[in-house]
């Protein structure tokens, strides 16, 4: 069985303005292309400068969120089509700040899949337990039961991504240890293979949280890991290009 090929992608959050369209390109100058892909998600308003300002690098932007819908009376949200049609590539889902923050459950991000499946953007989908959830022995439960419920059946065929994030992992500089992460990535390896069956070893499966340059190598050569969800490690160039050597 061939590894799924890694993917290591920066989540920018509510970050970033025209100026740091230069971090982007100083990544995109720097990394070399083959052997893994490399991708950034801008906040919206970027994404179409940021596609522009990469055309023909080996850097692929996405987003961080769509809406379920095509189009229509819905203020402030967007579309998978309008991400689409404004350069993005992929699309980040089901992020935990948008499952705590917006209320969202597996339904609403499975059918945000859909959506982003139509519009032809390829989705990551995020998943991961709470330190309560974690401590009360849950987290395989939880993470494998979000897994089940997050992705549709029409993902079958499709190229998809799972990031297995621990909420208490984001942005706080913990991390699980090297067996816990490779536990939680073979028991999600493990639910793709049930639900697609061969397929299910096509995607790769992310890691997120807290991740550096200074613990990237460790994880990312973990059993099962195919790659990395950064969050504050991708906004500087150096940070998010050190962890992309790591691999
Ligand atoms: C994230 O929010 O997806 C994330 C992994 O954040 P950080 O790397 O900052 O922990």
């Amino acid at each position: 069985m061939t590894k799924p090929t890694p993917l290591i992608a920066g989540n920018w959050k509510m970050n970033g303005t025209a100026a740091a369209l230069a971090e982007a390109r100083s990544v995109a100058a720097q990394v070399s292309a083959g052997g893994m892909r490399v991708a950034i998600c801008p906040p919206a308003t970027l994404i179409e400068r940021m596609s522009q300002a990469l055309a023909g690098a080996p850097v692929i932007v996405g987003a961080q969120d769509c809406r379920c819908e095509e189009a229509g009376a819905f203020t402030g949200d967007i579309s998978a089509e309008m991400l689409a049609d404004a350069g993005a590539k992929l699309v980040i889902l089901g992020h935990s700040e948008r499952r705590a923050g917006y209320a969202e459950t597996d339904d609403l991000v499975a059918c945000k899949v859909t959506a982003a499946l139509r519009a032809g953007l390829e989705p990551i989908v995020c998943v991961g337990e709470t330190l309560t959830q974690r401590k009360a022995g849950e987290a395989l439960a939880v993470v494998t039961g979000q897994v089940r419920g997050s992705l549709p059946e029409a993902l079958k065929g499709h190229a998809f991504s799972l990031a297995y994030e621990p909420v208490w992992a984001i942005g706080t500089g913990l991390t699980p240890t090297t067996a816990e992460i490779e536990e939680m990535h073979t028991a999600i390896r493990a639910t793709l293979r049930d639900l697609f069956g061969a397929e299910g070893d096509k995607a790769p499966i992310l890691y997120g949280g807290s991740v550096k340059p200074a613990n990237a190598a460790e994880i990312l050569h973990a059993a099962e890991v195919g790659g990395a969800l950064v969050g504050g490690a991708s906004l500087k160039a150096d940070d998010f290009l050190g962890i992309i050597r790591a691999l």
